[in-house]
């Protein structure tokens, strides 16, 4: 059954639909009868009963953890994602960074970035990093944790005995910060649709976060590093349902980001202790460990 019938308010709708696609924005979901009702009940008052106390209607939040698309698009048939069209997830990351451009989206592109920093690694790891930005080094070699602290990640892929190809690799923005501060509110939230795309790409067993920039953002809880970490989330790309019906996302955990390991070293036997978490989930041999 169609949604709107008015051709003049459907076509205000395209018009405002195609505008989020250009932000990277695909998927719209009709929200449920019983939604509308749970909204709708806060304004019912009965006459001479006393005032009751303020109920919020729950802050929306981006995050995966708690968002559950509802089972029917708004507009099924308006402007699918790209890479939709296509099963090989190279092809479809392609088309992702196609779609990206030279983007000009948020106000990093204009902020002394060399170049976007899209993401790198195996199309189809069964593991995958994210951190919050590229820094200098990234945002000269076009490649994300190339730097000192991309050296130690290499060396925390290593022993887990994986290597950097076997595993992908994303931040949460993709231009560089300048004087690599934390990237802002808005910046993430115009770049993350794009990293929630090449999620549902890769469609990884498990997403590490590294640090509490791209785990506050991933997870939209704001939460302390000792909060985050220790435990496994529920993850599924908000705003971008996998094209795969047997993917049912990711578990994600949280660990530090390298960059800050390099300047308190004490916290490498914590973060070791995060990543043999994730071993024994995926079913990896600790190394050491006899069978
Ligand atoms: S950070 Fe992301 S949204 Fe902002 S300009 Fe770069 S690619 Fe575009």
């Amino acid at each position: 059954m169609p949604t709107i019938l008015n051709p003049e308010v459907r076509r205000a709708v395209a018009e405002r639909l195609r505008y989020y696609n250009q932000l990277g924005i695909y998927d719209f979901y009709r929200r449920s009868p019983a939604s509308k009702l749970a909204i709708a009940k806060p304004h019912l008052e009965v006459p001479g009963s006393p005032p009751q106390p303020e109920q919020r209607e729950e802050m929306p939040r981006k995050s995966a953890v708690i968002s559950k698309p509802a089972s029917e698009p708004v507009f099924p048939v308006l402007n699918p994602k790209p890479e939709q069209k296509v099963a090989d997830p190279v092809a479809a990351l392609k088309l992702i960074r196609e779609d990206l451009g030279e983007c000009t989206r948020c106000k990093l592109h204009q902020q002394g970035r060399k170049q976007i920093v899209f993401g790198v690694g195996n199309p189809q790891a069964e593991l995958m990093f994210v951190g919050e930005g590229p820094g200098a080094d990234e945002d000269a070699q076009g490649e994300p944790f190339v730097g000192r602290a991309g050296q130690l990640l290499n060396n925390m892929i290593k022993a887990m005995g994986l290597r950097r190809e076997d595993v992908y690799i994303a931040n949460v923005v993709k231009c560089r910060p300048p004087g690599n501060r934390t990237p802002e509110r808005d910046e993430c939230d115009t770049c993350s649709p794009f990293l929630m795309r090449q999620i549902a790409v890769v469609k990884p067993k498990v997403i590490v976060a590294l640090g509490a920039v791209a785990a506050k953002n991933l997870l939209a809880i704001n939460a302390s590093m000792a909060d985050l970490r220790g435990r496994f989330y529920d993850f599924m790309p908000s705003g971008s349902r996998s094209h795969d019906p047997s993917w049912q996302g990711a578990k994600l955990a949280v660990t530090y980001h390298p960059a800050f390991l390099l300047r308190d070293p004490r916290q490498k036997g914590e973060t070791w202790k995060d990543l043999q978490m994730v071993m024994k989930y995926l079913g990896w041999k600790l190394p050491g460990k006899q069978e």
